[in-house]
């Protein structure tokens, strides 16, 4: 019997990893094919853009360097982007580091962190990793609100003397589902001081809503918010890992005790740096995904499948059996998605939006697997 499990650090033992999306290169080395399409990790289909990759390839001589560990250059143009301060900004390995970082400065054994049914996993990893409980929120039925969306009024009951983070995802992965201004800014306002809310925007540059805020303009009055952006998603740059928090701050220079001195390395320094103000590649990505999510819909609504509205740059559809069989089967005919029985929605299979051609390739073998 292996003991050490009884020795690990509180809340370790119970965790269950993070699960991802299947790479391309496992599924065709389990099965012998080639040519597979993954729209599973809501990844970017055009990749960076032309100015990331140039920056990347022009690192190749720099790479027996340390990284710049306080990330001068891209922390200054994320505040003039942002119109705040250095100072504000905490750099993180993906935003996921920055949640992470988030909860083990603020977090501890005794400590609770409140967010929703079907919010991103992330939250209840980083959570429970550092040892602090989780109470999780039930989700808009859809008589209040959107189906499966986070229910603010829900949340806020559940804050108490214990809390310490409350963690809001707008857009939220998997649902798609957001919040608006008024709704969201009432609910950061009426927080007692001791709590931290996080808000995580890493799907911001893909929302069209008139009603969807940006939730950065409240930093400024709102010394306990936190907002967690990424480059992973719109800006195409997953394989690099590099996100950021936005804060008061105070509370930036706590979440930078904490970050390791290097998190970020260098070609993900350079590409986001050149990423940031590429707004040609931005606005190319956004217009790509209306349409490839107007098609992916219109073949859902064509096949009689429910969905759930979304406002990021994948869908959840209702395949109306065990999504984990269908995905079993699209797997074998070399469409990697994401069933998201892990999130409470056995019946839901998450699709990123991808080309049009893998779009479509996806549609077909989905009606195939639907039909046997
Ligand atoms: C993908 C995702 C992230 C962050 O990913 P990183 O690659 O670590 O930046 C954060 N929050 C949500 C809701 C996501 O879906």
């Amino acid at each position: 019997m292996n003991r050490f499990i009884e020795f690990t650090a509180p809340g370790i033992a119970g965790l269950r990893p993070y699960v991802p999306g299947k790479p391309v290169s496992e599924l065709e080395r389990e099965l012998g094919i080639t040519d597979s399409i993954k729209l599973a990790s809501n990844e970017n289909p055009l990749g960076p853009g032309p100015r990331a990759r140039a920056a990347v390839a022009g690192l190749l001589d720099d790479l027996a360097r340390y990284p710049d560990g306080g990330g001068f250059e891209l922390r200054n143009a994320l505040a003039a982007f942002h119109g705040t301060e250095a100072g504000s900004i905490t750099l993180g390995n993906g935003s996921n580091d920055v949640l992470d970082l988030i909860a083990r400065t603020f977090l501890a054994p005794g400590h609770e962190a409140v967010f929703s049914e079907h919010a991103f996993a992330v939250y209840a990893i980083c959570t429970q990793a550092v040892g602090a409980a989780s109470r999780v929120a039930p989700a808009h039925d859809g008589s209040r609100g959107p189906r499966f969306g986070h229910d603010l009024a829900a949340m806020g009951e559940l804050v108490g003397d214990k809390t310490r983070v409350v963690f809001i995802a707008n857009p939220n992965n998997p649902t798609g589902t957001w919040l608006a201004k008024d709704e969201l800014h009432a609910f950061i306002a009426g927080l007692p001081a001791h709590v931290m809310v996080v808000v995580d925007e890493a799907y911001a540059e893909y929302v069209q809503e008139d009603a969807y805020p940006d939730a950065t303009r409240w930093l400024p009055r709102h010394p306990n918010l936190i907002v967690t952006r990424t480059f992973s998603k719109a800006h195409g740059l997953a394989a690099l890992r590099v996100g950021y928090g936005l804060s008061h701050p105070d509370v930036a220079e706590l979440l930078n005790r904490v970050r390791q001195p290097f998190n970020v390395n260098a070609p993900a320094l350079a590409a986001a740096h050149a990423a940031l103000d590429d707004r040609e590649h931005i606005e190319k990505s956004v217009a790509l995904n209306r349409a490839g999510m107007a098609q992916l819909t219109a073949g859902f609504e064509a096949m009689g499948l429910d969905y759930i509205p979304s406002a990021g740059n994948f869908v959840c559809v209702d395949v109306g059996r065990c999504a984990a069989e269908v995905d079993a089967l699209l797997l074998r005919e070399g469409c990697i998605t994401r069933p998201v029985g892990n999130y409470g929605m056995p019946r839901h299979l998450r699709v990123t939006v991808g080309l049009e051609e893998e779009n479509r390739r996806f549609l077909e073998a989905l009606e195939r697997v639907l039909e046997c």
